[in-house]
């Protein structure tokens, strides 16, 4: 027997649980992991280029620990697309939202505190709730995946929770949260404890409505989470940022680790910055891609979640694992979240998505 995890003095909550891990096979078509399909536009790799290299030439020296430029830089993006001023001093960046999401709990959540999300959602809230010590609460949904407002409240009222999580629009669900329900769980986390409710804004910019941005005026307990992993197609970057009230980004400043944001990081995050009105354009056309694949799938008598974000959840099936195999078999990769009955398809190129819905055929006709 070899020397293994269980043989080492490992936290007991880590015992027999695996890391977070969509496969990452080598497929034709990858429609998995809700990337941007597009690469960065040549125009862009260049300036990034340029910008690096700049950067390069200091690499001797720390980066700039608070990543004033790239939070001014993120801010005038909030205000400009979300139609709601936020400053400098409401915005703070991290490696991924992942690491925003991870400082928030470490700030917040620790051990003898806990979490709330509204299951299923996206898995990484939990994971990172075990990884700080903090407590999880299963929240409940409604069976077309809505957020269950009542219940939702009644769960807060009970369970008191530290932190809130809502994820608008939704991952792996892809619908989204009206304001009003977040507004409710707001009034009701407030009410209970108060508690921190952290709004995960990750696929916002496909979305068909507004930001919830404008929802921080007067709510210091409000954080809204983004990524330039989605809309901006810099999945490979690791740029995540929030906006909230400075005393959050105060906060969270007690448990950043110092100069966190490489210098390399910094300057192709700026780079990017410069060019979201391209960027934005190709979340114009997979919106469209989106929809698409949410008609074509109905059209071939699928079940499917309405979609704010760049994927679709489909359905329904007896064994939702041997119909993902069945789709990998025919050079697509999809993603099962684990969702009973439902699988995932992301939003990917014309040509992507027409193999995806040639195989969604495939099927149906092998079931008939
Ligand atoms: N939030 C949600 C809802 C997500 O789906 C993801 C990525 N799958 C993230 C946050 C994390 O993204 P990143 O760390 O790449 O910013």
């Amino acid at each position: 027997m070899s020397f293994g995890i269980d043989d080492l003095p490992v936290r007991d909550e880590l015992r027999g649980k695996s890391p977070y891990g969509a496969p990452q096979l080598d497929v034709p078509v990858r429609l998995n992991t809700n990337e941007n399909p597009y690469p960065l536009p040549e125009p862009l790799v260049e300036r990034i280029a340029e910008r690096v290299r700049e950067a390069a030439r200091q690499l001797n020296r720390y980066p700039d620990r608070d990543a004033v430029e790239l939070r001014t830089r993120l801010a005038e993006y909030l205000t400009k697309t979300a139609g709601h001023p936020v400053g400098v001093e409401n915005v703070w960046a991290a490696n991924g939202s992942n690491e925003v999401i991870q400082q928030l709990l470490q700030t917040f959540g620790g051990p003898g505190r806990t979490a709330i999300g509204f299951e299923p959602s996206y898995s990484m809230h939990a994971l990172i709730a075990r990884g700080t010590g903090t407590g999880w609460i299963s929240g409940p949904r409604h069976e077309d995946f809505t957020v269950d407002v009542p219940a939702a409240e009644k769960a807060i009222a009970e369970h008191r929770p530290d932190v809130v999580f809502v994820t608008t629009p939704n991952n792996p669900t892809g619908n989204a949260v009206p304001a009003e329900a977040v507004l409710a769980l707001y009034e009701a986390a407030q009410a209970a404890k108060p508690s921190m409710v952290i709004v995960d804004e990750a696929y916002v910019e496909f979305s068909h409505g507004a930001s919830l941005l404008p929802l921080l005026e007067g709510r210091p307990n409000l954080v809204v989470s983004r990524t330039m992993s989605k809309a901006f197609g810099a999945a490979g970057l690791r740029l995540g940022y929030l906006a909230a009230h400075p005393a959050v980004v105060d906060a969270v400043q007690l448990v950043r680790l110092p100069y966190h944001l490489s210098a390399v990081t910094q300057a192709t995050a700026l780079a990017a910055l410069e060019h979201t009105d391209t960027l934005l354009g190709y979340v114009e056309q997979l919106k469209t891609e989106r929809d698409r694949l949410v008609a074509g799938l109905r059209d071939l008598g699928y079940e499917v979640t309405e979609s704010d974000a760049n994927f679709v959840q489909f359905g329904r099936f007896e064994d939702s694992h041997a119909v993902w195999r069945k789709i990998l078999d025919r050079g697509v990769l999809v993603r099962d979240n684990g969702v009973p009955g439902w699988l995932r398809v992301t939003a990917g190129t014309p040509a992507e998505n027409d193999a995806f819905l040639d195989a969604a055929r495939d099927l149906k006709k092998e079931q008939e």
